[in-house]
């Protein structure tokens, strides 16, 4: 059943309560990236533009303590957010009480509030972590200050918190809509839709560090996919499960028997890479070499070699629908980055594909190359899109209305 958008309703004069993903990097009260502010705008200027008014919560990072409180208020957020949308945007600096209930009285159509993060809700009270431990009557509280709810922060979708599924059920027990914004309805069709009926042939790649890590992805993807692509350090635990030598590259011999299991059970679906580079060291500076699929026992697995690169590309370059999460080598290293990079910009080439990334690192890579606008989607959940690819129902996506 598809989810109801905030595109279904009318805003018009309505107080629209958004839960946003604001979760930036702030160092000494300045901002390092605000690509999840922007990525928030389309949300929030559906509303005002529709003669709405948003009433924007957010948690920024974690809170133990009073003193993380002065490093990780939303206050610089709500000022840059000012600055994109080109308005003026208010802040209280707390997220129940009476300053809120006067904002939000006070609040006409086409303006935009912001309150205090979440998640100073986790420390000074009874209950303990009301927000992350989804105290009910903190998100009934925040639901009463709203007329519909939309839920917008696909990167804590993976979480049952007070300032979603808490809102969301006090909303629907009240007779109120709860909506998805923009943002959340984009990673439901990619990594949802998508992924669940992709249009074939249907190429997944996975790699990153470890097997462990990606488990119930490749569970979920095996029976799915017509190709999974392994690259990474995972790939070397597969590569022993095959009898190859991996010297001393990265290993897990607690998932050697399920690597043989998956090799049986998916066969040639799954395709490892058949040279490497490979290092003495792990550092950039070590002495390197490309090796086939024997690593010498004094070197270590650090990228996919140039052959596994052509090999991959050669079965990419048909594929219809590609998932990409986990990068090929140690990419942070100038000498380990050819591999992931080679994967990107072949991603970038498939114009006549759904291509979708998902996971921190392949998405910094993205970056780091320049090809997010080649890409059909870039997930911007790290461990909800994980969850995601996995199959598992997230929380903050579930507590959305049906249409
Ligand atoms: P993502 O965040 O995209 O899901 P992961 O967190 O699973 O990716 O993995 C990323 C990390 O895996 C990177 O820090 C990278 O250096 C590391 N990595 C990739 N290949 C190797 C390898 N061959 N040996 C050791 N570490 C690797
Ligand atoms: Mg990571």
């Amino acid at each position: 059943m598809a989810k109801l958008n905030i595109s279904d309703l009318d805003v018009k004069g309505k107080k629209v309560l958004v839960r946003v993903d604001f979760n930036v990097p702030i160092k000494n009260g300045v901002i390092g990236d605000d690509n999840r502010i922007v990525a928030a705008l389309p949300t929030i200027n559906y509303i005002l533009d529709n003669g709405g008014s948003a009433i924007l919560l957010s948690h920024l990072g974690r809170i133990k303590s009073d003193e993380d409180k002065k490093e990780l208020s939303l206050k610089p957020v709500a000022a840059r957010l000012g600055e994109l949308l080109k308005k003026d945007v208010e802040f209280v600096p707390e997220n129940e009480g009476s300053a809120v209930e006067t904002a939000v009285k006070n609040l006409k159509p086409g303006e935009v509030v912001v309150l205090e993060n979440t998640r100073f809700q986790d420390i000074d009270n009874d209950f303990g972590k009301r927000e992350s431990k989804n105290d009910p009557k903190l998100g009934e509280y925040w639901a009463g200050l709203g007329d519909i709810f939309v839920n917008d922060a696909f990167g804590t979708a993976h979480r049952s918190h007070a300032s979603n599924v808490g809102i969301a059920t006090a909303m629907k027990a009240a007779g109120k809509p709860v909506a998805s914004g923009f943002l959340i309805e984009k990673e439901i069709k990619f990594l949802g839709d998508a992924v669940s009926n992709p249009v074939h042939p249907f190429v997944t790649i996975l790699g990153g560090a470890k097997v462990s890590d990606k488990i119930g992805v490749i569970n979920n993807l095996i029976p799915k996919s017509d190709h999974i692509l392994i690259g990474g350090g995972m790939a070397y635990t597969f590569l022993a499960a095959k009898g190859h030598k991996i010297g001393k590259s990265l290993f897990e011999e607690d998932k050697l028997e399920l690597a043989k299991q998956l090799l049986a059970e998916a066969g040639d679906k799954l395709v490892l890479p058949v040279d490497s580079v490979a290092a003495t060291e792990f550092s950039n500076d070590a002495s390197h070499e490309v090796v086939g699929e024997d690593i010498p026992d004094n070197e270590m697995g650090l990228d996919i070699g140039p052959k596994s690169v052509e090999l991959f590309k050669s079965i990419l370059k048909d594929a219809k629908t590609v998932v990409w999460n986990g990068p090929m080598g140690c990419f942070e290293m100038p000498n380990y980055a050819e591999g992931t990079l080679e994967v990107g910009r072949t991603l970038a080439d498939l114009t006549d594909a759904t291509t979708i990334i998902g996971g921190g690192d392949s998405t910094a890579a993205a970056k780091q190359l320049g090809i997010a606008p080649k890409i059909s989607h870039i997930s911007t959940g790290g461990g909800a899109s994980l969850e995601y690819l996995e199959g598992k129902e997230l929380p903050g996506v579930a507590c959305i209305s049906d249409k």
